[in-house]
């Protein structure tokens, strides 16, 4: 059979399964229990939260042949028609896609006559509110006196786009966000269904990501699984999502708290260099200081409870600021974040952001440590001096991405190897691969290379899903080595279980043991021009330095060397 998105399979249809909405749903069903429908309806709300799918329930719940009743049977001709879309008398459309002049003068013209199939004609309108002004007005027209026969349902996620003419003639119902707790509830159930594994620490961080979008997280859920399989932890989640952890948020935050500049800098680096976005990393560190507010100030909160299950760091790090400086920090996340959506070079505007998060001194509740605080402040001074130069000056590029640093030629003051990464290189044994390597057997292995993967596919999938970053680049003297683009890819590739599964294939592919040796791609085209140039296996030191530039060396010094290149 072939592969259903969860949000179809699981789509609900009874007011039993829309999650998150009883209040909604529990006056619908007394609604439907006394038979007093309304002749139209407004469904607004946030998307995914169970708008359309209540309108079809709603459809069927009417016209159901057991009913009308507080739920549809979902067994009857007409339930199943309705389900399917193949019930004439149930007609949905989608405002978005047409603006809907021909569908709504349609209607006009056919509301009057009775049903065809079921009780009631029933027209789901979607996103309503961007109909035209002039199919507003035939809507309304036939909203003053709609027949016997007729329910509207409206659903919009801008109901403060439409005429009040129109809402005042609708018995309005608005969709919440839907609560992490309920979403939770759903995931499990749905994990559970499906013979899915799946860690409470995943479940929030989905139900974190998702915002209460009900469509948004079973669309996630499909991704994390087809990443997966049946078993579900949170690194799957961040993997697949590209958030950055809340380890990594909490030691930035402890970071923030001891005044350390450049361990900030630091983390931020490791952060982009496994892939993420300045913008994903900063807005993810305001919803960290959001959630330590909140916590301070309501510990109890049941949406938060949920949010942070298995978070123990959390409490602590709350219990070491004072409401004041958390203030302070989200307000100046706040300003670093729209700064960065029209800076040409965001990740430095980010850069000087974390940097400025440190000058509120005072506010911690930790004892001030003098010589730090001194040299954050000299940090500051010496970074004012530099934004006024990069704006005066026009011979300094600095360049953002991490793609971008990686192509950043290597005469391009690139003086040393790659960027910070916790799986050390065994940079001697590279190079001397890299000095006995062919391109005879370089030709070879790579011919044989898809041959590899597909083997370690067979054995292990991840394993596959990791490796493919990685391109060989060298071969020789018992070893092989492979350059890539991702640190993640790279690091996940060296765990010993992991590395293991390849060195087998290898050996069984290649027909005698190699060493699998891996490295950042930077990394290796440092490597590469220093082995060919020289022939030396010693690792080259600092004699290529170019020409120094006091205001280059301070730039460096500030922003890391790998994030700036000299136009010629
Ligand atoms: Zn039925």
């Amino acid at each position: 059979m072939a592969y259903r998105a969860l949000y179809r399979v699981f789509r609900p249809q009874t007011f039993q399964d829309v999650v998150g909405q009883e209040h909604i749903t529990k006056t619908l069903q007394n609604a439907l229990r006394e038979q007093r429908f309304s002749h139209a309806y407004l469904f607004s709300g946030p998307r995914g939260t169970g708008k359309t799918s209540a309108a079809k329930i709603l459809a069927k719940a009417v016209n159901c042949q057991q009913g009308p009743a507080p739920e549809p049977c979902n067994e009857c001709a007409a339930c199943k028609g309705i389900t399917e879309g193949s019930v004439v008398d149930v007609i949905e459309i989608d405002a978005a896609s047409n603006r809907g002049v021909e569908e709504i003068r349609d209607v006009r013209d056919k509301v009057k006559y009775a049903p065809s199939e079921v009780r009631f004609k029933v027209y789901i309108i979607d996103e309503v509110h961007m109909l035209t002004t002039e199919a507003f007005n035939a809507l309304l027209k036939t909203l003053e006196e709609p027949p016997g026969h007729v329910i509207f349902i409206l659903a919009t996620t801008e109901p403060h786009r439409l005429p009040a003419t129109i809402i005042s003639r609708c018995q309005r119902f608005d969709f919440r966000s839907i609560s992490a707790k309920a979403m939770m509830d759903r995931l499990r159930y749905i994990a559970a269904t499906e013979n899915v594994e799946i860690s409470d620490q995943a479940l929030a961080l989905m139900s974190r990501v998702s915002e209460g979008g009900m469509r948004d997280v079973l669309s996630l859920f499909d991704q994390v699984l087809s990443y997966s399989g049946n078993k579900v932890e949170v690194d799957d989640v961040i993997l697949v999502t590209g958030v950055v952890s809340q380890s990594v948020l909490a030691e930035v935050t402890e970071l923030v708290r001891q005044k350390n500049a450049s361990g900030l800098l630091e983390v931020l680096q490791r952060v982009i260099s496994e892939g993420k976005n300045s913008e994903q990393f900063l807005n993810d560190l305001l919803m960290y200081f959001r959630d330590l507010l909140l916590y301070k100030t309501a510990p109890k909160l049941d949406e938060l409870q949920h949010r942070l299950m298995g978070d123990d760091q959390f409490h602590g790090l709350s219990q070491s600021f004072t409401h004041p400086f958390l203030y302070s920090i989200i307000e100046k996340l706040s300003k670093v974040s729209q700064d960065m959506k029209w800076a040409s070079h965001p990740k430095i505007v980010l850069e000087m952001g974390l940097i400025r998060l440190l000058e509120s001194e005072g506010n911690s509740e930790q004892p001030k440590e003098a010589a730090t605080n001194a040299s954050v402040e000299d940090l500051l001074q010496r970074i004012n001096q530099l934004e006024q130069r990069l704006n005066q000056v026009g011979q300094v590029a600095v360049s953002t991405p991490a793609a971008e640093v990686m192509e950043t030629p290597r005469k391009e003051a690139m003086r040393r190897v790659g960027m910070p990464s916790t799986v050390r290189i065994s940079e001697n044994r590279i190079r001397e691969v890299a000095a006995g390597s062919e391109p005879e057997g370089l030709r070879k292995i790579t011919g044989l290379w898809s041959d590899v993967l597909n083997r370690i596919k067979k054995k292990k999938i991840q394993v596959h899903a990791w490796l493919l970053d990685g391109v060989p680049v060298a071969v020789g003297s018992g070893g092989l080595v492979v350059s890539f683009k991702s640190a993640i890819h790279r690091e996940t590739t060296e765990k010993p279980q992991h590395r293991q599964i390849i060195e087998e294939v290898l050996q069984s592919v290649w027909g005698q043991r190699l060493d699998l040796l891996t490295l950042m791609e930077n990394q290796w085209q440092e490597i590469e021009a220093t082995t060919r140039s020289t022939g030396a296996s010693e690792p080259q030191g600092e004699e290529n330095k170019e020409e120094s530039d006091p205001f280059l060396d301070e730039a460096i010094k500030l922003v890391g060397e790998h994030l700036i290149h000299i136009k010629d």
